[in-house]
């Protein structure tokens, strides 16, 4: 699934589309997609992995889940499940998840969540894992897009590993100050990530690995907690807090 840095390379491609008036807008998705045409697309953004086309009353956001893409001015055998199409271009997205919603995006979204907006806000998110989360394994945490939009598997991975923290361990009972560096080591790769998207399967420290770099052990890899995706620990590295 793509991860939050992903989402904003493409989004990045999409700026030339800002302030065009829409043509067609289409696909076999069921959302209703009246009014959209003739209308001029005010604004692109992005919150963690969703796209945001921004009209003047409503928004549409698209999340390509597992198996969506995204492609400008080509197009796949199959049919895009959304469209929109201008004057000279289109994007289509294939297998996405598209919801339109009335208003701004800013009333909808906590743009101080997204873990590659400017603004976001690393003591909101502390209290809240804190208050919120604290009986929880801090390697689901990091998967709530509420509090870590755009963090993906890779980036919780490499995260956890580089904070030296156990994926398992509960949030109450990780000291703050490690609380701390786990928030500003995920924000610090995303934008590692953003900068080397293309390279970074190759670039990971234990992600997709057999043993750490450090001491050579064998990792443990397993589904762990709620979140139904593989994990990677090195149990030497990483501390289990208890
Ligand atoms: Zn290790």
């Amino acid at each position: 699934m793509p991860e939050g840095p992903t989402i904003l390379n493409l989004r990045n491609k999409l700026n030339r589309f800002r302030k065009k008036t829409v043509t067609e807008a289409g696909g076999y998705g069921d959302m209703d997609k009246t009014g959209i045409e003739g209308q001029q697309l005010l604004d692109i953004d992005s919150y963690g992995k969703n796209f945001i086309f921004v009209f003047r009353d409503f928004f549409v956001t698209v999340h390509l889940g597992l198996f969506g893409s995204m492609l400008i001015n080509k197009r796949k055998k199959s049919n895009a499940s959304f469209y929109l199409h201008f004057d000279d271009a289109q994007i289509n997205f294939y297998i996405a998840n598209t919801k339109r919603i009335e208003g701004k995006p800013q009333d909808h979204f906590n743009y101080r969540t997204d873990i590659l907006k400017d603004n976001y806000d690393g003591e909101l998110v502390l209290s809240t894992v804190q208050d919120k989360y604290k009986e929880r394994m801090i390697g689901d945490v990091l998967m709530e897009q509420e509090i870590f939009a755009g963090v993906g598997n890779i980036i919780r991975i490499e995260s956890l590993y580089r904070a030296k923290i156990h994926p398992a361990s509960l949030v109450k009972d990780i000291p703050e100050k490690k609380l701390v560096f786990l928030i500003e080591t995920v924000v610090n790769y995303a934008f590692e990530f953003l900068e080397q998207s293309d390279t970074v399967k190759e670039k990971t420290l234990i992600y997709g690995r057999k043993i750490c770099p450090k001491d050579k052990r064998e990792l443990i890899i397993e589904e762990m907690g709620k979140v139904k995706r593989k994990t990677y620990v090195c149990p030497k590295c990483q501390k289990m807090y208890s």
